[in-house]
This record gives structure tokens, sequence and C-alpha cells, in this order.
């Protein structure tokens, strides 16, 4: 008989997952619930959406439901959400009241917004799924005075977003520096002083109540058209407590194959746990590479191909207006707290040759263990070739590097666009002499 894998939720995990096993084993009835009408899709487009960089929300989906059915043979239930798991009889209700069999499932129902108390006003906003990004543009567009609440990574892109569209943007953030969770306090700093250039900031504020008009905080009282709330999100767990086991972040526990406490039930994405590759603790780490590559090893292990997902190293970035922002591996704070005893260098250095025009500011911070001298984590703020660097040293963490190894990396040189000593290599200098 035709065995039946079932996928919950079409985003980044569940359409890599559905997309590898349909691959791997031709002959698998693969079934898609997704509860929008969109597929594929990349949240990460919506505050570029919002500043009105693209007006076409068929953008935000990689490819449409009708390809995934046309092309990959993957049934595509649009529109509809799965409301309960049985776990026992290996089915799924719908909230169409039919119910689906399995004998594969992978839970990739991602993540939802964290929801703040004593909100008195409908005039809120939360930046979630590209589905509703079009309403949530119309809406936006219509105010003038917008609050942000929350300095994290989506506060911070929805305050250029807002801004960029000319709307008086107030970012109001309990941290005393934004960016709190990527960055430790020097570059956080760094990053506070470019934010504040156009935005309305408002730190070290414990927001009290949202009404219609007014955000009230500890510290004041603000009158604004709108809120959005940025506060992070969490796993999208509901439907499983008591049912799979959940890991101490609060996501799915998965074991290296994505596999969850039942076996034949896979999660993958922003709805899983997996293990941090420097600090070997389980970690939550929902971002789309992540997701991406989680969905493709549990579709691979479904498949038939033995596949492990090696754990993360938290390779995020951001931006605001013309410059990036970014950290890999742990913070000093977090290297304290998984045991280490960190060492750091912090350096500022211009993007390309001293004669070249045209050259950004860069800072890298480069943090190590003082004992074993490996490389744990990497911070970097700068103008230009942020990323690229911040994905050298997500590989020197993934291979365990030392310090010593990431000074003798070979960076290449191009006066266009580096210098003869890249700003890596004069942050591992300073790391050898500490
Ligand atoms: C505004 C924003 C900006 C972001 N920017 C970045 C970025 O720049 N870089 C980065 O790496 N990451 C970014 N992220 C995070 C990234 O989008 C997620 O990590 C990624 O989308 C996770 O993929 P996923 O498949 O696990 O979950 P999702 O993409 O959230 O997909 C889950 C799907 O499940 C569906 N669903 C939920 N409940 C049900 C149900 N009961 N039944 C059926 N379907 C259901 C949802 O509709 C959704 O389509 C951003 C996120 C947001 C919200």
């Amino acid at each position: 008989m035709q065995e039946t894998l079932v996928v919950l939720g079409g985003g980044a995990a569940g359409m890599s997952a559905a997309s590898r096993a349909r691959r791997l084993r031709p002959d698998l009835r693969v079934v898609v619930i997704e509860a929008t009408k969109m597929v594929s899709h990349a949240p990460c487009g919506i505050p570029y959406f919002v500043e009105g960089l693209f007006d076409d929300e068929n953008l935000f989906m990689t490819y449409t439901p009708s390809f995934f059915e046309r092309e990959r043979k993957i049934e595509m239930i649009m529109n509809t959400s799965a409301k309960e798991v049985n776990l026992d009889s290996r089915t799924v209700r719908l909230d169409s009241g039919k119910i689906l069999e399995y004998d594969w499932l992978v839970i990739s129902l991602g993540a939802i917004p964290k929801t703040p108390q004593n909100v008195n006003t409908d005039r809120v906003f939360y930046v979630h799924h590209p589905a509703h990004a079009l309403e949530l543009r119309k809406q936006l567009w219509s105010l003038n005075k917008i609050a942000i609440i929350g300095g994290g990574i989506l506060g911070v892109e929805m305050a250029e977003a807002l801004s960029s569209v000319g709307k008086k943007t107030i970012l109001i953030h309990r941290g005393k520096y934004v960016l709190n969770k990527m960055f430790d306090e020097d570059l956080g700093n760094v990053a506070t002083e470019l934010i504040k250039k156009n935005v309305e900031l408002h730190l070290n504020e414990e927001t009290e109540e949202i009404g219609n008009g007014y955000v009230k905080t500890d510290k004041g009282k603000y009158q604004v058209d709108g809120v959005v709330l940025a506060l992070g999100v969490l796993p999208n767990v509901a439907m499983f407590k008591g049912k799979l086991e959940i890991g101490e972040t609060g996501a799915l526990k998965t074991n290296s194959t994505m596999e969850t406490s039942m076996k034949g039930v896979y999660a993958a994405g922003d709805i899983a746990e997996t293990t941090h590759v420097v600090s070997g603790k389980p970690v939550w780490m929902p971002f789309a590479p992540v997701a991406n590559k989680m969905g493709f090893v549990a579709g691979s292990n479904i498949g038939g191909k033995a596949t492990i997902f090696p754990g993360t190293v938290g390779n995020m970035i951001t931006k605001y207006g013309d410059m990036y922002m970014g950290k890999v591996g742990l913070s000093e704070i977090e290297a304290k707290q998984a045991g280490y005893n960190p060492v750091s260098a912090t350096i500022k250095a211009k993007t390309r040759a001293r004669y070249y025009p045209g050259a950004k500011d860069i800072y890298v911070k480069l943090i190590a263990d003082e004992k074993s001298k490996k490389i744990l984590g990497g911070q970097i703020i700068g103008g230009e070739e942020v990323l690229g660097r911040l994905d050298v040293i997500s590989l020197a963490l993934m291979k365990g590097t030392n310090i010593e190894e990431m000074f003798f990396a070979e960076m290449g040189y191009l006066p266009a666009i580096s210098q003869v000593w890249d700003p890596i290599t004069v942050a591992a200098r300073q790391l050898l002499k500490a």
C-alpha cells in the first residue's frame, strides 16, 4: 500500500521536507496542509515590502502551490489549518473536519509572535506572515506616527522601513541598547548610535499599556496612531503539549535526524529545538537557513537517505540604512553562561584600501575561549562585506577552529573591497596576544 507523508505548515521547513522526501521517494504520497494562501514563502521580506521596495505579494513565494502540485506532485491543501494530531491513530484533523491518515509526519508550524499584556486597542500590528503583508502595509501606510515595541532584529528592520516611508517612528525597547540578543554592549552601542540618527529611540523603558492613540511606559506616555509589536517569537507548539517532548528552550525536542520523541514524527524549522554547535547545548534558532536545512534533513530521512543535522552556529544578520549588523556563534554573555572563560578583541577598520574611494567603517569582534583557544563567536557591523565575513566565522565555528587557525585563515585581497590585513585577521591577531 502507498505510504503517506503529511507535512503541517508550508513554510521554508515544510516545503523543503516535502520536496526532499518526494525527490527521494517518488512512490510516496506527499500532502502539505497550509493555513494561508502562501507556501515556500519568506517572511524575511515583510519589512522591505512595508518599505515599498516591491509591490507584488506573490514575490514572497519562491514557488507557488500550483508549481508544487504540477511539478513535484505534492498535494497542497491550502487555506486550511491542522487542528489536532492523534499520534496513536496517526491521523490529523483539519478545520474542515476532514481526517487525514499518515505514515510519516513533519511538523513545521513555525513560530508565533509574543503578545503583551494590557493592550486596549485594535491599533496594534504584528509583522509575521507574508499572506497578511498587503493588509499590514495598507494599515501602516495610513498612519502618521507609529511606535515600535521591541528593539530586536524585527523592531530595527521595521524602524528602518517605517522611517523610510516618512512615518514618525518611535522605537521603545526595554534593553539598554538595541539588538541586545545579538550584540554585547560594545557593538550594541555602535548599533544604537546608528539607529538613533533617524528614529526616536527610548531605551531602558518597560511598556505598561497600549491604548487608543497612546503607549504608556514606566517612563512616559507617547501619543501615536498605531503600534507595531516586535517582542520576539515563540515556537508554535500548543497542539503538541503533553503529546510530544518539549525541550528546555520551549521548542519540540528533536534528535539529530530531526525526529521528535515519537517515531516517524519529525519537526523542522522554527518549531524545533536543536543543538548549538559551539556550546553543545540545546538551542532554539528561528532563522530561515536553519529551517530550510532542518526540513531537508527531515525529508532526507523520511526518503530513506540517512542524514544528520549538525546543529546551528546561529548565523544572523540584519541591516539598518547602509550598515549591516550580524553575529555568529556565542556572544561574550552567552559564552559565560555556557561555562567558558571568554576573551575578546574588538577592532574598527575600513572595508577598502586607504587609497580606494568609498571605504566604509567596519567593526569586528571575535570571541574565544581563554583555555582551549577555540573561537566561540563573532560580531560584525559594517558598511559592506559583513555577511561574507560572518560566513567565514560560521564555517570556522563548525570546524572548531582555534585563534591561530583563524589568524592564518587565508582571506582574499582586492583593494576595492578589502584590506590586505582583513579585519578578521586583525581581530584574531589581537586575540593571539591575549
Ligand atoms: C518579519 C520577519 C522577518 C524575518 N527575517 C529573517 C531574515 O532576514 N533572515 C532569517 O534567516 N530569518 C528571518 N526570519 C525568520 C524566518 O522567516 C523563519 O525562521 C522561517 O520562516 C521559519 O520557517 P518555518 O517553515 O519553520 O516557519 P514559517 O515560515 O513560519 O512557516 C510555518 C507555516 O505554518 C503555517 N501554519 C501555522 N499553523 C498552522 C496550522 N495549524 N495548520 C496549517 N498550517 C499552519 C503558517 O501559515 C506558515 O505558513 C524573519 C521572520 C519574520 C516574521
